[in-house]
């Protein structure tokens, strides 16, 4: 119990400055840690919540045994076009239309009701097709028990009944088979129960596990037995959850009403759901205001299994999204601010380990241009070979790759592979005892390029150009990365600004 908790946590030594509330250590037992401690403890890191670590909720781990109850099953129904899916569904719901004052209309949420005269229920998921079942999938959220698979006993399995199959095996969840149309004189049931056999889903005639039932999705036929089956597979199955308690649950459907505000159809998974219960889902919270069952009726509460629109959202979350229950309003936005924040953070950090990578492969460029000079003619090798010999210009890269006042790393870009060679003979005779360096750190012939202004930027270098061109984006670019382009036509004038920019970064002094 609570005082157990605090004696001992007062009897480890605790670090007050790791020290976060999490799932496992309530914040309330920190504080009273803190107050019978009387040891100091930064306020400040409750209030904020970019201050701790992880402010998040996530599923509760698995409950005791004993506490669990017995659930219905969630059933998805699943099979090839036009075998009938939307028809069995129709078909199961309008056997649940019982008298109501309401005269039973039924309002498609994504899911229904249907119970057993034995007074066993059925969850039954309405959006037909895969779609649905896989993206939920894709979030790692199961919220089907059961598929029903539909197989038309004229048409017999093709291969959306396959893909059927194999969703459900991925998803590891049990199959019952409803060889339906057996009205129409063509049906061949037992065709379909040998062609079945091929993809593993043995029936139980051929002394496998799987059920099948002759159904009639058009006339009704049979539909009690259908239910009948699901109802024996989810006893084998033994489906149970927490039958009060915190809530979780998944989002099926999600849609902006009108009169209503944003509305979600949930399943519940483990604890009840009653009025007032503050949720949390993705980036959204809510306070219940309202919970509805498919024909419209208001309920108090909703235990696992169960299938209810949820009221009260204060923005929409998404198909596919993990509901989860927590104590207070207050902790539904911190949790929220909290995802808020850990997503931006997330972009960001891609953002930048995007750059990161594109700046990597051009230093590697870069290297390979340096080390191999495999792209220059012999004319420019010679040269550049013999400019490193001179010591003169650096062939290589300024180690710290950045602007040092004396050095002036420069990019040469010309139209020809003499016009290149001609500057960078004037540059040559250019005094080196000059205080300011220039710094040869790329030449070659063509229009400026995006990497010549990546190697600028760099380099924190200048890129000068003799008769060649820059395209509109990457005068754009050098303009965004702070990259002087200087374009010329007239050699002289090419050198005089270059004499003038090494000028410009001599120490004032001299
Ligand atoms: P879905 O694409 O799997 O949802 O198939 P539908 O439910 O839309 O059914 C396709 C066609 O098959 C429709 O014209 C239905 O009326 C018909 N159909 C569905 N079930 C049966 C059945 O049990 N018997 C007969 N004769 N026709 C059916």
């Amino acid at each position: 119990d609570f005082d157990h908790v605090i004696e001992a946590l007062l009897n480890t030594s605790l670090d007050m400055d790791s020290l976060e509330p999490d799932s496992v250590l309530e914040e309330r037992w920190i504080k009273e840690v803190v107050k019978r401690s009387g040891m100091k403890f930064s306020w400040a890191k409750l209030s904020d919540s970019r201050e701790r670590p992880n402010r998040d909720v996530h599923r509760r781990p698995a409950a005791d045994p004993s506490s669990l109850a017995l659930r219905p099953p969630v059933v998805t129904i699943m099979g090839h076009v036009d075998h009938g899916k939307t028809t069995l569904l129709d078909s199961l719901r309008k056997s649940q239309i019982v008298s109501t004052e309401a005269g039973g209309i039924t309002q498609h949420i994504g899911a229904f009701l249907v119970q057993l005269p034995t007074g066993e229920k059925i969850t039954f998921l309405d959006t037909p097709g895969h779609a649905a079942f896989s993206s939920m999938r894709a979030r790692g959220a199961n919220a089907t028990d059961i598929v029903i698979l539909v197989v038309a006993a004229d048409d017999g399995v093709m291969n959306q009944t396959v893909e059927s199959i194999q969703h459900a095996r991925t998803a590891n969840v049990p199959i019952i088979v409803a060889v339906n149309k057996c009205d129409k004189p063509q049906a061949d049931p037992q065709r379909v129960k040998r062609e079945l056999l091929a993809y593993d889903v043995v029936c139980e005639e051929f002394g496998g596990d799987v059920q099948a039932i002759h159904v009639s999705a058009l006339k009704g036929d049979n539909l009690m037995a259908l239910a009948e089956a699901t109802v024996t597979l989810a006893e084998i199955l033994e489906l149970k959850a927490e039958p009060s308690g915190l809530v979780e649950g998944i989002i099926i459907e999600s849609r902006t009403d009108k009169g209503k505000g944003p509305v979600t159809t949930a399943i519940v998974q483990r604890g009840l759901l009653k009025r007032g219960s503050v949720l949390v889902a993705g980036k959204s919270w809510a306070k219940v205001r309202y919970l509805l069952d498919e024909n419209g009726r208001a309920l108090t509460e909703a235990g696992p299994s169960a299938a209810v629109e949820v009221v009260g959202w204060k923005e929409l979350p998404s198909a596919g999204e993990i509901i989860l229950e927590v104590e207070s309003e207050q902790r539904a936005r911190e949790v929220v601010e909290w995802r808020t924040y850990e997503e931006e953070q997330q972009k960001l950090q891609e953002e930048q380990s995007v750059i990161e990578l594109k700046q990597k492969q051009h230093l590697e460029e870069y290297k390979k241009e340096r080390e191999g000079l495999t792209h220059l003619s012999w004319r420019q090798r010679k040269s550049a070979l013999y400019r490193a010999n001179k010591g003169k210009f650096s062939v290589r890269p300024s180690e710290k790759m950045q602007r040092d006042e004396h050095n002036l790393p420069l990019i040469i870009k010309g139209d020809m592979d003499g016009s290149v060679e001609a500057i960078l003979n004037i540059l040559d005779t250019y005094d080196a005892q000059q205080q300011c360096q220039m710094d040869v750190v790329h030449f070659g012939i063509g229009d400026v390029s995006e990497n010549d202004v990546n190697m600028a930027q760099m380099f924190t270098g200048s890129i000068y150009g003799f008769n060649v061109g820059a395209s509109k984006p990457i005068q754009q670019l050098a303009a965004r990365c702070g990259v002087p382009l200087r374009l010329h036509t007239i050699i002289y004038k090419l050198i005089d600004e270059l004499k003038d920019e090494l000028s410009s970064k001599l120490p004032p002094h001299v």
